[in-house]
Parts: C-alpha cells; sequence; structure tokens
C-alpha cells in the first residue's frame, strides 16, 4: 500500500501523510522534500492545509521541480505527470 504526497502527487510514499486527529506522519516526501506534519503542520484544520500544500507546491515548482531525495528518483520519474495526477 503506498499513499500520494498531496503536494507534489509522487505516489510511492509508504505512509498516509496525515491521520485525522494524530497529525502527520513525519515521513519526507523524495520528491518535493515536504515533511508531513511539519512543513504543512496546520493542526487538524484541514482547509488551511490545503492552502499549505498549495504554498509548497508553487515553491516546488517554481524551484524547478527537483527531485529533494538522495536517493536516485525512480526509472522514468517524471514530475509533470505526477501533478497531473493531482490535478495540476
Ligand atoms: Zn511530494
Amino acid at each position: 500500500m503506498t499513499y500520494v504526497c498531496p503536494v507534489c502527487g509522487y505516489p510511492h510514499l509508504r505512509e498516509q501523510p496525515h491521520h485525522p486527529g494524530a497529525g502527520g506522519s513525519d515521513e519526507i516526501c523524495p520528491s518535493c522534500g515536504t515533511q508531513f506534519g511539519y512543513d504543512d503542520w496546520t493542526g487538524d484544520d484541514h482547509v488551511w492545509r490545503a492552502k499549505r500544500h498549495e504554498e509548497l507546491r508553487r515553491k516546488w515548482i517554481a524551484g524547478g521541480m527537483k527531485w529533494w531525495s538522495k536517493m536516485p528518483p525512480p526509472t522514468g520519474w517524471d514530475p509533470v505527470a505526477q501533478l497531473r495526477n493531482i490535478g495540476h
């Protein structure tokens, strides 16, 4: 079971980024570098969190959609296709 990054659309997160009432997973998305529950901490406010994700996404796009992790990206990694999958 994998999860989709709400910021960049990376589809292979190992944990659900947010559990209702339990904060973030602390996992760092290897694609955009967002740490869930830290970079996007908003308590349990979904509207605010969505705005925060939007901001982080804009920054990542403005920075050239670079692969964040020191580990190499999956073969054929395509940041544009990722974003398209989450509706951007
Ligand atoms: Zn991401």
